[in-house]
């Protein structure tokens, strides 16, 4: 097989070439390694040197590389979340998700550029620079995980690894033009994970296709002894199959599909749901009347949670420590200042002034109750569909440093995508067009038409296996031509 060809193999595809003998696990690592060094999008913190790793004998994936998200722990690797403050922090342990995927065969190709702490939807807030969208270069790929989804996007990773709190791993799948799954929360282990928000929290993957998404999630869920709130999956997951959706309900909620969406968004969306339709699928409008609320709830509950994990890091235990500090406070103060970003120190003091005696119930508390609202909203509209269908972001990828000085316009990237996580129910994007004809790609090939649009397909809790066949079924009537962005 040619390199080319060799890079082509979608991660499933691969795993069966492996299977038969046809490929060899050290040759496709060192093929896409040989890519991944070359990288010129910053999708990497860290690619892999040395030998090729040994993929286990008889294991699934028989040596499928795999690219993961810096905030993972991986044993002895570098692993910053994306942050000045944990530089080259090498954990002696190795996350429940990353290990599974290791335990069926997958090996360790390379940690992927992401937002500090997983807070942000551009990139930009790396400590390491921003990743640019293989579709133009001057664009963002989305974020938090966007070194993940521009590696997958641009071929240097046949699969990765990612995390979504509010959108993280849907919104940069969507602005580089490739799948992402937010599985149901607790469904795959979150030990090892290095903590932003954790009840919201969820490990995912990002890849070319639904089949692979599949695939990854098939190997990763599961209890896991290392987290309380990792639940058993009531099912195996399957690789999908469904080319119809017939029978399938699917609602369009009216509040997360009208006001603040891009009308070049909308109009790929609209076409989306007539494919759907042509499939079978039965389409009604849908009310989630307190969505419009989930964005200012999240960002009371998410940077609450994130002042508590944050804490830790004090220049005592881990990464970065400041050495000119005359005392043990001027220490623990100058290596947060040194150590954190702005928008991590933004979030730290939002978090904890909403956590403030006095304030508590106020923010914290009517946060909280506003979530509990979403998820009835949920539970009301799955009495009548199947499944949410929504864009996922409201603009298609936008360009470096639009919005970087305003972190409210940066905070509506997730609106539609926020609700689903804090009921934490599953939700998937998959491509379904390109908006916005009249910008010129730069770095995509030039049949390249515009950039890529998400659509987002959520169900209840532990709906996966409908969930993946669904969008399988789309996946398939749709075609998105995801080539341009290897060029
Ligand atoms: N963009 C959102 C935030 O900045 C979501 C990030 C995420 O899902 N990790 O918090």
């Amino acid at each position: 097989m040619s390199t080319s060809d060799l890079l082509d193999l979608s991660a499933a595809a691969a795993a069966q070439a492996l299977a038969r003998g046809e490929v060899d696990s050290s040759e496709l690592f060192d093929a896409y390694r040989a890519r991944a060094q070359a990288d010129e999008l910053n999708c990497f913190t860290w690619v892999s040197g040395g030998e090729a790793p040994q993929a286990l004998t008889g294991s699934p994936l028989g040596g499928v590389p795999l690219a993961v998200k810096d905030l993972f722990c991986t044993e002895g690797v570098p692993s910053q979340s994306g942050s000045r403050i944990l530089e080259g922090y090498l954990p002696p342990y190795t996350a429940t998700a990353v290990k599974r995927m290791q335990a069926a065969g997958a090996t360790l190709l390379a940690k992927t550029n992401q937002d500090e702490f997983a807070m942000g939807s551009s990139n930009e807030n790396s400590a390491y620079g921003p990743v640019l969208n293989p579709w133009d270069r001057g664009r963002v790929p989305g974020g938090s995980s966007g070194g993940s989804a521009a590696a997958v996007a641009a071929g240097l990773a046949p699969w990765a690894l990612g995390t979504d709190t509010g959108g993280s791993i849907r919104q940069p799948a969507a602005l580089c033009g490739i799948v992402g799954l937010k599985p149901t929360y607790g469904a795959v282990s979150r030990y090892g994970m290095i903590a932003f928000a954790s009840s919201l929290d969820q490990a995912g993957p990002l890849t070319r296709d639904v089949t692979d998404a599949a695939l990854m999630l098939s190997h990763m869920v599961g209890h896991d002894e290392c987290d309380a709130t990792s639940l058993g999956f009531p099912e195996q997951i399957a690789l999908p199959s469904a080319e119809s959706l017939e029978g399938v309900r699917l609602g369009v909620p009216e509040e997360l599909t009208g006001e603040g969406i891009d009308p070049g968004v909308l109009d790929v969306f609209k076409a989306a749901l007539e494919q759907a339709e042509r499939l079978g699928a039965s389409i009604e409008q849908v009310r989630l009347p307190h969505a419009p609320h989930a964005l200012s709830a999240y960002y009371v509950l998410a940077p609450a949670e994130a002042s508590s994990n944050l804490a830790r890091f004090d220049g005592v235990r881990y990464g970065l420590r400041a050495e000119d500090a005359a005392e043990l406070s001027g220490m623990y103060t100058r290596t947060r200042h040194d150590g954190f970003g702005a928008e991590v120190k933004r979030r730290i003091m939002l978090g904890t002034y909403a956590l403030s005696s006095g304030y508590y119930d106020a923010f914290y508390g009517r946060a909280q109750r506003v979530r509990t609202k979403i998820v009835e909203d949920f539970r009301a509209v799955f009495e009548r569909v199947d499944f949410i269908v929504t864009p996922t972001s409201p603009t298609v990828a936008f360009e470096l440093g639009a919005k970087t000085a305003d972190p409210l316009a940066m905070y509506l990237n997730d609106f539609c995508t926020v609700p689903m996580s804090l009921a934490g129910i599953p939700a998937i994007s998959i491509p379904c067009g390109l908006s916005g004809g009249e910008v010129e790609p730069r770095g995509a090939r030039s049949d390249a038409r515009g950039l890529p649009v998400g659509l987002q397909l959520a169900g209840p809790a532990f709906s996966e296996n409908r969930l993946l066949d669904a969008a399988h079924a789309l996946e398939r009537a749709i075609g998105f031509d995801s080539t341009p962005a290897r060029a």
